[in-house]
């Protein structure tokens, strides 16, 4: 990163065109104050004053991240930003400029030596990367929020709130919550400690290895506030994950977990020592959610947070940041997360097993798996991972999700590790032993502690742990689109994936579809399917079949009604013409994912599957 920002001055000294931010580390410290004030919550205003004192410079940029890490969209947070001002030492206004959307270039020379940024920010919306602040909380995620000096990014901080005198102040920041001033070893860490200052969350904590778990629940459903079972299986999850990874270097972690009916969507977000949880619904109802999502998250600490692939940390905020890694990063999170949800005993062994076939079936229904590697899904995160979408796009055709096969990878990687050292290790073994290496290191920059790694570094891990070969494993299944080897990894545990027709099941058009109150529109059309087949388009209103219409039947209804290789007339809308289109149905398709225990399967296989569903 930081060739990277040395190449920039290079580019703004010798060539023509739009300036960018200085980036350049700085050879001197500043003092630096930021000041949060919480006092105008109906209309969703955050002030923020920054203060740079000892500034020798003609002049500083101010700049608001594009991006909050974790999320991979670039979501340009400096436009809720307004009211920006600039005032030197003794109050007079400092002129400032635009460099481009996000970032302010305040001219010193009339300064006097200090430098006081003072802008609103507007904040509405309860979510892992944005914030809100209305009269009930300010639940906010630090990029949406605070500015960053240019070139200073490495130097410590202080941080002090102004929030209403009955509302407590929840974050890593201070395991009290009456602090309102904190001391923060730079932007990065400012940045990855959301705050939550609310009057009426619940909290509680407990002890796991010596280490304290938070737990704050602001629940806008006031039937349901009882929050005894949600931390009974924090406390399972957290003793579960903590065996399965090397002491992280913490004193202590804060769940911030918010039940709301009437967000958009939920959301989970990682961060060093906290997580943010939003589960739209109740503490009653969407309990098991809120644990699989804790597990998830909490499993971050390690994954992400400390092992970290070189790219993420420390981060360019200014724009997309890109890694082959995700698929590690996310998708064997979410593998673990299901490991841990079965051996706290969270989950029943069919419950894993089903979840898996899930996991399976999303990856095998993808035409995706066909295009896209599990390195270039992560690589691409930019366009799908909540990226705000105007256009039109094919990504139900042409990618594949880095959490679903990265999941699978996991699994498979976990299983053949297993399989290959007859048990002794495991890919739980591969990621201890990545943490040591990687996170334990002396620190190459000032985001440390360690370095991050590099993507041929994760075969050279598994290498080691495994005493084996794995290159060609990566090759055919990380970085290319072979078909996954399930059948082979189930059988060393003597178990067995099958796959076959529900009962019932409809002759297949291929196509997805959401209904329409005149009929069904198709949202996409699998290729090489019935209806590619036969001219169908994604978009196409399906109003009739056989002229009976869709309007109030069901398509797969109408559909059983036909053996397979039937032609079939549908009336199809397409720019408000009518017209008829025949297709031939396919038969069913296989949908019905299990994974069985065989019966008769030999002593080492039962003892690998044990070993694989009961842990050690
Ligand atoms: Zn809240
Ligand atoms: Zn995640």
């Amino acid at each position: 990163m930081r060739r990277a920002a040395l190449l920039s001055i290079f580019l703004l000294v010798t060539v023509a065109g739009p300036l960018r931010a200085v980036e350049d580390p700085a050879s001197s410290l500043l003092q630096l104050e930021y000041h949060l004030i919480l006092e105008h919550p109906n209309l969703h205003l955050v002030t923020v004053e920054i203060t740079a004192r000892q500034v020798s410079s003609g002049s500083l940029d101010f700049v608001m991240p594009a991006w909050s890490p974790g999320r991979y969209a670039i979501y340009d947070f400096a436009k809720s930003v307004q009211e920006f001002q600039a005032a030197g030492a003794q109050g007079q206004s400092l002129p400032w400029t635009s460099l481009d959307k996000q970032t302010w270039r305040v001219d010193l020379r009339q300064a006097g030596g200090v430098v006081k940024v003072r802008y609103r920010v507007f904040a509405n919306d309860l979510n892992g990367s944005f914030s809100q602040f209305d009269p009930t909380h300010a639940n906010l995620n630090g990029p949406s929020i605070f500015m960053y000096a240019a070139g200073y990014k490495p130097d410590p901080l202080t941080l002090s709130v102004d929030a209403p005198k009955d509302w407590q102040l929840i974050s890593g920041f201070s395991a009290s919550t009456s602090e309102r001033t904190f001391q923060v070893a730079n932007y990065d860490r400012l940045v990855d400690t959301p705050l939550e200052a609310c009057a009426e969350a619940k909290l509680a904590q407990f002890q796991e290895q010596g280490k304290t778990i938070r737990v704050a629940v602001h629940s806008y459903d006031d039937e349901n506030t009882d929050t005894g079972k949600l931390l009974e299986g924090l406390r399972k999850i957290v003793h579960a994950e903590m065996a399965l990874m090397p002491a992280p270097d913490f004193e202590h972690y804060i769940f911030i977990f918010h039940f709301a009916p009437e967000v958009s969507m939920g959301d989970g977000m990682e961060h060093l020592n906290s997580t943010q949880i939003i589960v739209r619904g109740s503490l009653s109802s969407n309990l098991d959610e809120a644990l699989e999502n804790a597990a998830h998250e909490f499993f971050h600490l390690w994954n992400v947070k400390r092992l970290r692939p070189v790219e993420l940390g420390p981060f360019d905020y200014t724009r997309e940041v890109y890694t082959p890694s995700l698929w590690l990063a996310e998708g064997v999170t979410t593998y673990v997360s299901y490991l841990s949800l079965l051996r706290s005993g969270l989950w029943t062994r069919k419950q894993f097993l089903g979840r898996l076939c899930d996991e399976i079936r999303a990856l095998e229904e993808a035409p995706g798996r066909m295009l896209m590697s599990a390195g270039s899904s992560s690589f691409h995160a930019w366009y799908y991972d909540r990226s705000p979408q105007m256009q039109e796009t094919n990504f139900a055709n042409s990618t594949i999700s880095y959490y679903n096969k990265g999941a699978l990878l996991g699994m498979l990687l976990d299983l053949e590790i297993q399989s290959r050292t007859q048990g002794a290790k495991s890919f739980l073994d591969v990621l201890a032993s990545m943490y040591h290496k990687f996170y334990e290191a002396p620190p190459v920059t000032y985001y440390g502690p360690g370095r991050g790694y590099e993507e041929q570094d994760i075969l050279e891990a598994v290498n080691e742990v495994a005493g084996s070969d794995f290159t060609a494993f990566f090759e055919d299944y990380v970085r290319g689109t072979a078909p996954l080897p399930y059948s082979r990894a189930f059988a060393a545990t003597g178990l067995a994936l099958q796959i076959s027709v529900p009962e019932g099941s409809p002759p297949s058009i291929g196509i997805t579809s959401l209904p329409d109150n005149r009929g069904v529109r198709v949202s996409a059309v699998r290729p090489g399917g019935a209806a590619d087949r036969a001219g169908l388009g994604r978009d196409d209103l399906l109003i009739a079949v056989d002229d009976q219409p869709l309007a109030t039947e069901d398509l797969d209804k109408r559909l059983r009604a036909y053996p397979p290789g039937t032609s079939v007339p549908f009336t199809v809308e397409r720019h408000g013409r009518r017209d008829i289109i025949f297709v031939t149905l396919d038969p069913p398709v296989p949908t019905l994912y299990t994974i069985q225990e065989l019966s008769g399967a030999a002593p080492q296989q039962t003892a690998l599957r044990n070993r694989w569903l009961k842990g050690k």
